[in-house]
Formats: C-alpha cells, structure tokens, sequence
C-alpha cells in the first residue's frame, strides 16, 4: 500500500511531536474558538483502512488550504495514536497522552475505531466522546455526483443533529431471567402502578434516560446552526406519543429553547407562517413519518434534531439515499471540543488492498475546515469531490456504482483518487 507524508505532517514516534512553528487553536470563554494561521490539528489515522484514508484526507485538505490562501495559513498535522496502533506502540488503546493532547488543541479528526467484539474490550469512541463531553453528532448529507439509489439525490441536502450522549446508550439494562431483572420488574409493579401483563416473569428492561438541560444545550446548537447557515426548515423528531417522558420531553423542551431570548423572532414555531429573512421555522415530527418524509419528499428539511436513538436510524436513511456512509461526513461537537471523523467502520474487509473509498474522511476535513471558518478551503475540497465524479472516477466502490447505472468509470486506488482530487483544485 502507498502513503505519502506530506512534509508538515509529524508522525508518532515513541511520543507526540509538537511542532514549535505552530500554536494550538484557543477557545474563548462562551466556548468559541480563535484559529490561528498556523493551527497543530491532531489525527488518528483509525484502525483497518484508517492508514489508507487518513493520509488520502491530508494531501487533499493540505492542497485546498494552499490554493484557498497561498501558504499564508497552514496546518500543521500531529498524530495521535489510539485503537490497535497504539496498543501495538503503546500498550494501550486509548494513551492519556492522546487524550491530554487532543484537549489542549480542541480541535481533531480521526479515521474509524474498531470495537472488537466480546473481548471486553469498551469502545474508544464512546471514551472519546464522554472525555470530550461531544453532546451533538452532527451529519450533513447532500450529494456530489456519485452513484445513489434513488434518482433525484440532488433533492437530499439536510443536516442530522443527533444528541450523543443521552438516550439508551446512557441507560442501563436488565437481562430477562436476571435476578436484577426480577427486582426491578417487582418494583415497578408494586411500586409504580405497572401492570403485570407488560411485565411478565421472563422480562428483559432497557432503560432510556434523557435529561432537559442536554436536550437544550444540543437543540441550541443546532439552531445556532440552522440560523447560521441560512437553513430555513428545522424539524424536532421523536416518537412522544409513545415515550411521553423522553422523547416527548425532548420535543417540549425543544420548543422551550425556541422561545428563549437568544432566538426571539428568529425561531418561529406557527406551522401556518413562512419562515422570513434570517428565521427558521421549528417543526415537530413523528419519527416514522420523518423517515417516510426522507424517502418521498427529501427537500422538505434542512436540519433534523433527534434524539440519539432516532438520529442513529435518521442518519443511515438519509445516507443511504446518497449512496451510503461512504459519502458522508461527520463531526463529534461539544463546548468548542469538536472531533471530525469517517462515518463508516473499519472495514477490515478491503484493508490493506489501497481501495478504500476517501471521500467520508475527507469530506470531514472539509466540514472541519468549515468548523476553523476556512470556508473559502471547504468550498475548494467541494467543488473538486463534484468535479471528480462528474469526470466519473474514483475508488472500486464509486467505479462499480457508476457502471452498475450503465456508465463507463475509471477505477483508481484511495492515494490516486484523492491526487485526482488534489489536482482539480484550483
Ligand atoms: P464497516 O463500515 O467497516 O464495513 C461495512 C461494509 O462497508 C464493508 O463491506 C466495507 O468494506 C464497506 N466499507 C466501509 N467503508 C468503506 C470505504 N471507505 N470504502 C469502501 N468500502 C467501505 O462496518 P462494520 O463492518 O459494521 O464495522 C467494522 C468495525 O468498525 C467495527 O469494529 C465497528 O465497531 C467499527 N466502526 C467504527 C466507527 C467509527 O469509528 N466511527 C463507525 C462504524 C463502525
């Protein structure tokens, strides 16, 4: 496999190097962040195809940051280590040096994180997103140009926010046939008026908690960002018919931050009005509708804020509909903290082979670089990404796309593509 290390990239070697010609980004007390010219952005490459993505995202995020500003900004990549190159380096997959690092430069990307199954082994993802506290998933979907199932893709262009710390994956279960399962079952009988009919014996008990002031502090920034962007049709989803105390909370809570100070006149919630000139109109949304809405009339949304749960299936369908993870970015965002990363796995499958598909790392390099406010470097990367499927090349996966529609396509490996990419920015 080839890679290319770009000369103002450091790689790990026995620690983490910190270049002495660049300064770490800094955030501002109501959690903004001041970018300088020369920012040190951490890496993880990320197990499986990481090590074949992650430089393919730095030659085209470096060309675009050149070409958008002449080498007068720059950054300035450190690697950091985590997953099964750092337990091979280190001995542990997630060092506290990564973590102590990434939290002095608040801003990072990273290729994908396998969770071997039944080793015992947690998540390092999860671990990074309760260090960071990282409260909002933020997915935008829209297409390129690249093969979708569907034939009108150009009709999808929405941005899931979903809350990544809440939900059932804070809850805790009980096992039918457990004795803990036992017991809380009798209580919720005896004690909070169940009835036994929903509470047989063999039980199995998920619990879903989620909070008013992390459903807040996520709604905000996803109206923060709706307003901010010029996105003008916000639906909140959730099924509160069925789950009156959480999702339907969340909903509730929702409209209560639509009518706080900071988003008077801006947040309209009458579902007869039309949203004016710097406002967004806030809708409420059955889930199950939400995704049949997807499906049949895509450009009825801009932002859609979920739960963690609902945004999980949310997200998956509305990429699917541009042809799969493969293509989309993603970011974990917290108080200023923001890590971007792929948003498919490791796909241990093809690693090793040089065929990886870049674009979802790389569009994240774009979506961070629009986090910086290097808009006119993303708006490069974008345009370039378009540009290379209109030309119709591209990895296996985006070639075989293309042909299955009956359209001629040429096949490069992950580092060529991403040079084709390169290349057409101008
Ligand atoms: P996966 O995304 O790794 O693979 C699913 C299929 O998609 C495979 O056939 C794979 O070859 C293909 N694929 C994925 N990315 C591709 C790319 N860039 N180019 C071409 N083909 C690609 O999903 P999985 O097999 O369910 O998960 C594997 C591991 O990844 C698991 O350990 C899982 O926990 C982890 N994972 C990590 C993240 C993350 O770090 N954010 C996300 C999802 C899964």
């Amino acid at each position: 496999m080839e890679r290319t290390i770009e000369e103002n990239v450091y790689l790990w070697d026995r620690e983490v190097k910190v270049p002495q010609d660049a300064s770490f980004i800094s955030k501002e007390e109501d959690g903004k962040i001041r970018v300088p010219d020369n920012p040190i952005i951490p890496f993880i490459e990320g197990d499986g195809i990481g090590c074949e993505i992650a430089p393919a995202m730095i030659t085209v995020v470096n060309r675009a940051v050149e070409r958008a500003y002449g080498g007068s900004r720059r950054i300035l990549w450190v690697e950091l280590l985590a997953g099964d190159k750092a337990e091979e380096k280190t001995g542990e997959r997630l060092p506290q040096e990564t973590l102590d690092f990434l939290k002095e430069a608040i801003v990072g990307i990273k290729g994908p994180l396998g969770t071997p199954v039944g080793k015992g082994v947690k998540s390092i993802n999860s671990a990074l997103r309760r260090a960071f506290d990282f409260y909002s998933a933020v997915r935008p979907v829209y297409w390129m140009g690249q093969p979708t199932p569907i034939p009108d893709p150009q009709r999808v262009d929405v941005v899931v926010f979903r809350e990544n710390t809440d939900d059932v994956y804070a809850g805790i279960e009980f096992f039918s046939g457990s004795e803990e399962a036992e017991k809380v079952r009798r209580f919720l009988i005896k004690e909070m008026g169940a009835k036994e009919s929903g509470f047989p014996g063999d039980v199995g008990i998920t619990v879903k908690p989620m909070s008013e002031f992390k459903t807040k502090r996520h709604v905000r920034k996803a109206l923060r960002y709706a307003l901010e962007t010029g996105r003008k049709n916000v639906a909140v989803i959730g099924k509160g018919n069925i789950m009156k105390a959480t999702e339907g909370a969340f909903i509730n809570w929702a409209f209560e931050v639509a009518q706080e100070p900071e988003f008077e006149g801006k947040v309209i919630t009458d579902q007869e009005a039309e949203p004016g000139e710097g406002q967004v109109k806030l809708t409420k949304v059955i889930t199950d509708q939400m995704l049949m809405q997807l499906v049949l009339r895509p450009e009825a949304w801009d932002v859609i804020i979920a739960q963690n749960l609902n945004g999980d299936y949310v997200s998956d369908l509305a990429a699917a509909l541009i042809g799969g993870p493969g293509f989309v970015p993603s970011g974990n965002i917290g108080d200023g903290y923001a890590l971007f990363e792929s948003t498919h796995g490791t796909a241990w499958d093809i690693a090793g082979k040089g065929i990886a598909n870049p674009l979802s790392l790389t569009l994240s390099g774009a979506m961070m670089l629009e986090y910086l406010g290097w808009k006119e470097a993303s708006e490069k990367i974008y345009s370039a990404v378009r540009r290379s499927l209109e030309d119709r090349i591209g990895t296996p996966d985006i070639a075989s796309g293309f042909r299955k529609m009956g359209m001629d396509a040429k096949e490069l490996s992950t580092m060529e593509y991403a040079r084709e990419i390169a290349r057409r920015i101008e």
